[in-house]
C-alpha cells in the first residue's frame, strides 16, 4: 500500500471503507457513527443500505457529502400487505398492549418476524411487518474518513479486519454488525 496513493483513492468495489455518518429521518437524528469510530465496511458487498452504498461510489478521502436516500434504495416503500389482525384473545399475555411496542413473532416456518402495534381495537390487534423505517427519505451526511484496499483474507471473509484482531482468525459466525 502506497501513502500517495490513498489520497487519490476513489470508492469503488473492494475497497475498505471508514465512514463518519450521520443520519437523519423526519428532521431528527435517529443514527450516527460515536465520535472518533467511523463505521468499516468493504464497498460493493451490500453491507450498508443500497441507496447509501451507490451514491458513495467515486468519492475521496477527507470528503463530505449530504446523501438523499429515496425508500426504495433504503428500508424499502410501505407494503399495505404486510399487516395482520391478531384477535385479542389470541395476542400473547407477555407483550404489553400499546401502541408502537416492537415485538417478535415467528412465522410456521420458524422465522423470526418483527412486528409493531400499529392499532388496537375491541376485537383485534393490528400488526404492521413493515420495518420502522419503510417509506422514509433517510438523509445521510457522510465523511470518507479513511480508504485501503481490503486484504485477500478480508475478501474471503466478507468483512473487515480489525489490527486488533491481527492473531484471531474470524470466521465471521459470532461477529456482530457494527
Ligand atoms: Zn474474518
Amino acid at each position: 500500500m502506497n501513502a500517495t496513493n490513498d489520497t487519490l483513492m476513489n470508492i469503488r468495489d473492494d475497497l475498505v471503507v471508514s465512514l463518519d455518518y450521520t443520519l437523519k429521518v423526519d428532521g431528527a437524528v435517529i443514527d450516527r457513527s460515536e465520535n472518533g469510530e467511523p463505521i468499516q465496511f468493504i464497498q460493493g458487498q451490500g453491507h450498508v443500505i443500497p441507496g447509501l452504498e451507490r451514491q458513495l461510489y467515486g468519492m475521496t478521502i477527507g470528503e463530505s457529502k449530504l446523501l438523499v436516500i429515496p425508500p426504495a434504495e433504503g428500508y424499502g416503500v410501505v407494503d399495505d400487505n404486510a399487516y395482520a389482525n391478531i384477535p385479542r384473545s389470541q395476542f400473547p399475555s407477555d407483550i404489553p398492549l400499546e401502541l408502537g411496542v416492537a415485538l417478535q413473532l415467528r412465522d410456521q416456518r420458524g422465522e423470526v418476524l418483527n412486528a409493531t402495534i400499529e392499532e388496537i381495537n375491541q376485537e383485534a390487534v393490528r400488526l404492521n411487518f413493515n420495518h420502522p423505517l419503510a417509506g422514509k427519505e433517510l438523509i445521510f451526511t457522510v465523511k470518507v474518513v479513511d480508504l485501503r484496499e481490503a486484504t485477500q483474507e478480508e475478501m474471503d471473509h466478507g468483512h473487515v479486519h480489525h489490527p486488533d484482531d491481527e492473531d484471531e482468525d474470524w470466521d465471521g459466525e459470532e461477529e456482530e454488525d457494527e
